[in-house]
């Protein structure tokens, strides 16, 4: 993507969409055609968001290891668009949802993948962003500020730990999670926050087939069941839909590490450790 010169690259301020942030902001047409392309259109304030959203990620990167992907493209195809590519579908879970508020958590944001850019492509959603790692959470909730965004929080937890939090546990319409574990493992980490009737959106590799197995095996031991993992066109991502159907006892999540450690679903010899699909650093 070409970068503005200079004398015409605008500021946050001069997009007028947003109250706080004094960092550059280059023009994106790449990301607003893309995210048409991908059936969710970006309005003036969601692209100067996004704008914001990339230089700042680019500028604490630079003192702070987030993630491995800093060169701007990148940021935007293999993180902002890989999250918006999730909406469409999101969009169709939402639809059967009578919240008019949806609570979404999204597991081990990281620099905010894909929780953040969703709560950006649907502000009307409760966005909580669980994440282990003190830095992570110290840059989404200076980003949130600068982002100007109500209804969004960054926790700094494990999983684990919160999914037993009664303030958590059993309340959510919608969990995601990319690139933090492998399928089975994930599972048991996200269905415990799921109300009953809620939906978890899981980005994954291609070639899924062995985890997607564990991965239905973890659902029904958690009361939950696994509805798809269609590849996103022109992309090699499948998204795994799940749905809560029942309860999920009590002793689920296990303690921290174990659910990564020793997969639901997934027998204990002799099969090798279970890799998760897709790209895992970086991301
Ligand atoms: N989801 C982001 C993305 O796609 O760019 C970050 C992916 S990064 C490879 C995995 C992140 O999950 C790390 O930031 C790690 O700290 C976090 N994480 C791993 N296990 C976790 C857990 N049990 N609870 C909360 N966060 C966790």
């Amino acid at each position: 993507m070409a970068a503005a010169s200079e004398k015409t690259r605008p500021t946050v301020a001069s997009l007028g969409c947003l109250s706080q942030g004094s960092v550059d902001v280059a023009p994106n047409p790449w990301l607003a055609a893309a995210g048409q392309r991908a059936g969710v259109p970006l309005d003036d304030r969601q692209r100067s968001r996004f704008e914001l959203y990339r230089q700042t990620l680019i500028d604490w990167n630079r003192r702070t290891n987030l993630t491995a992907v800093t060169e701007p493209d990148e940021i935007d195809r293999r993180l902002i668009l890989d999250a918006l590519l999730a909406v469409p579908t999101l969009d169709r879970l939402l639809s059967s949802h009578a919240a008019s508020t949806p609570k979404l958590v999204d597991i081990g944001s990281g620099a905010g993948f894909p929780g953040l850019v969703i709560k950006i492509a649907r502000p009307h959603l409760d966005v909580t962003l669980i994440e282990a790692t003190g830095k992570k959470v110290r840059f989404l909730s200076h980003l949130i500020a600068a982002l100007g965004l109500d209804g969004v929080v960054a926790q700094h937890a494990r999983a684990e730990d919160l999914g037993h939090h009664a303030e958590h546990r059993g309340v959510y319409d919608i969990v995601t999670a990319r690139a933090v574990a492998s399928l089975p493992a994930l599972i048991e980490l996200a269905v415990p926050f799921l109300r009953i009737g809620g939906h978890g959106l899981f980005p994954k590799g291609r070639d899924l087939a062995v985890e997607l197995a564990a991965g239905e095996r973890a659902a029904s031991m958690l009361g939950a069941r696994v509805l798809g993992a269609d590849l996103v066109p022109e992309t090699e991502t499948r998204l795994v839909q799940i749905a809560k159907i029942d309860s999920t006892p009590a002793r689920y999540p296990r303690r921290a590490g174990i659910p990564a450690r020793e997969p639901l679903g997934v027998a204990k010899h002799p099969q090798p450790p279970l890799v998760p699909s897709g790209s895992t650093g970086g991301r």
